[in-house]
């Protein structure tokens, strides 16, 4: 049996291949040429490549498994290779390399995560290892916009997965993430009576300032002691400045710390009711990710994670963060650590970056917990 490689310069290779690949979750064919160069490469270094059509406008996904321990239960590896970045966003963002920073759209967000794990695990197959459990890599094409065709496929090999591993980038000094808030989405609809606003204004039903009230009650639901945000983020309404709005339209996003508030919170906002007769309110929506919850059997495998990660020579820290991601869709279903991915900054900015120098203690990290996992 050999040694699994972690060379930083063949990995950053390979990491660059993936980020001059466009993948922007709406380009469908864009995202299904790298998921087909990383099917090959796969396929290549001996593991069982599945793939699954794209569906409603979106690429496919691809899902790898180990040959060995195909019925033992299985590490899942979690991984997306859409962007948010359109095509041509390259131009603006080369991949380059300065010192230890290397930029490129999607590089940290999250090429050089999947990458690392893609990695990790064609080296174990290479170097003829097994590990006590299976592994599966499930790499999907939406995830930037919550993961419409690809949750049922997550969530099932969630469900019969003794680990999730997320690929999702580390964040603050290399932090792993082990609990998320739960993510809501809602939208309000209001509905009053138009009147011309010169002859007739005593008339009308002001679709406008009833939101205007609404946004002021659902901004001040948000709690910061209580981990709890409601952010109105996107409101229209009325046609004229010379006519008494007769509708209205907000996009609201919730964010809980855990089920029972999310239950409570959700409940608020679906309760919201009109201050004059003559207006409807109208309120749709519900969760969209449920909470990332740090339990006990996260915190154990937490606790495994940073001896490996002080065997390799680092400390591994974890956080709770705001910000959704497949992770929320597990974290109940199996043990999860999100955040494995490559350190740096810049998520879903024109200066998107990764730090060299994480690399190969997180890909090795990585392949520690996939051999010692079971
Ligand atoms: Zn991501």
């Amino acid at each position: 049996m050999g040694e699994p490689r972690f060379e930083t310069d063949g990995i950053l290779a390979g990491i660059r291949r993936w980020v001059e690949r466009e993948t922007p979750t709406d380009a469908p064919q864009a995202v299904d040429a790298l998921m087909d160069l990383v099917a090959a490469d796969y396929a290549a270094a001996g593991l069982l490549v599945e793939r699954v059509p794209g569906l409603d406008g979106f690429g496919g996904h691809l899902i790898a498994r180990s040959p060995w321990g195909r019925d033992a239960p299985q590490v899942l590896l979690l991984s997306h290779l859409d962007t948010v970045h359109p095509i041509g966003f390259i131009e603006r963002l080369p991949f380059k390399v300065e010192g230890d920073v290397a930029y490129g759209p999607g590089i940290y967000d999250m090429k050089a995560g999947a990458y690392i794990a893609f990695h990790a695990l064609c080296e174990l197959a290479r170097a003829g290892r097994t590990t006590p459990c299976g592994i599966t890599h499930l790499i999907v094409s939406d995830e930037e916009v919550g993961s419409p065709t690809s949750r049922a496929l997550i969530e099932a090999e969630g469900a019969r997965a003794k680990a999730v591993l997320v690929t999702e980038p580390a964040r603050e000094g290399g932090r792993i993430v082990t609990a998320r808030k739960g993510v809501g989405r809602f939208e309000l609809k209001i509905t009053g009576q138009p009147a011309h606003s010169g002859a007739r204004h005593q008339d009308g039903r002001s679709a406008l300032k009833e939101l205007a009230r609404q946004i002021l009650i659902l901004e001040g639901m948000t709690d910061y002691d209580r981990g709890i945000t409601v952010n109105v983020g996107v409101a229209h309404g009325g046609t004229r400045e010379n006519v008494v709005a007769e509708e209205a339209w907000a996009g609201i996003d919730l964010r809980v710390p855990s089920p029972p508030v999310a239950d409570e919170m959700v409940a608020r906002i679906l309760a919201l009711t009109p201050h004059e007769d003559g207006v409807t309110v109208t309120v749709t929506g519900g969760m969209n990710r449920p909470p990332y919850v740090k339990d006990e059997r996260i915190t154990a495998l937490f606790e495994h994670a940073k001896g490996l990660a002080a065997e390799i020579g680092f400390e591994l820290k974890d956080l709770m963060t705001g910000g959704g991601s497949d992770g929320n869709f597990t974290a109940a279903l199996a043990p999860t650590l999100d955040g494995l991915g490559v350190d740096g900054k810049g998520g879903h900015t024109h200066y998107e970056q990764i730090y060299v120098s994480s690399i190969v203690p997180r890909a090795r990290l990585l392949c520690r917990l996939m051999e010692t996992v079971g």
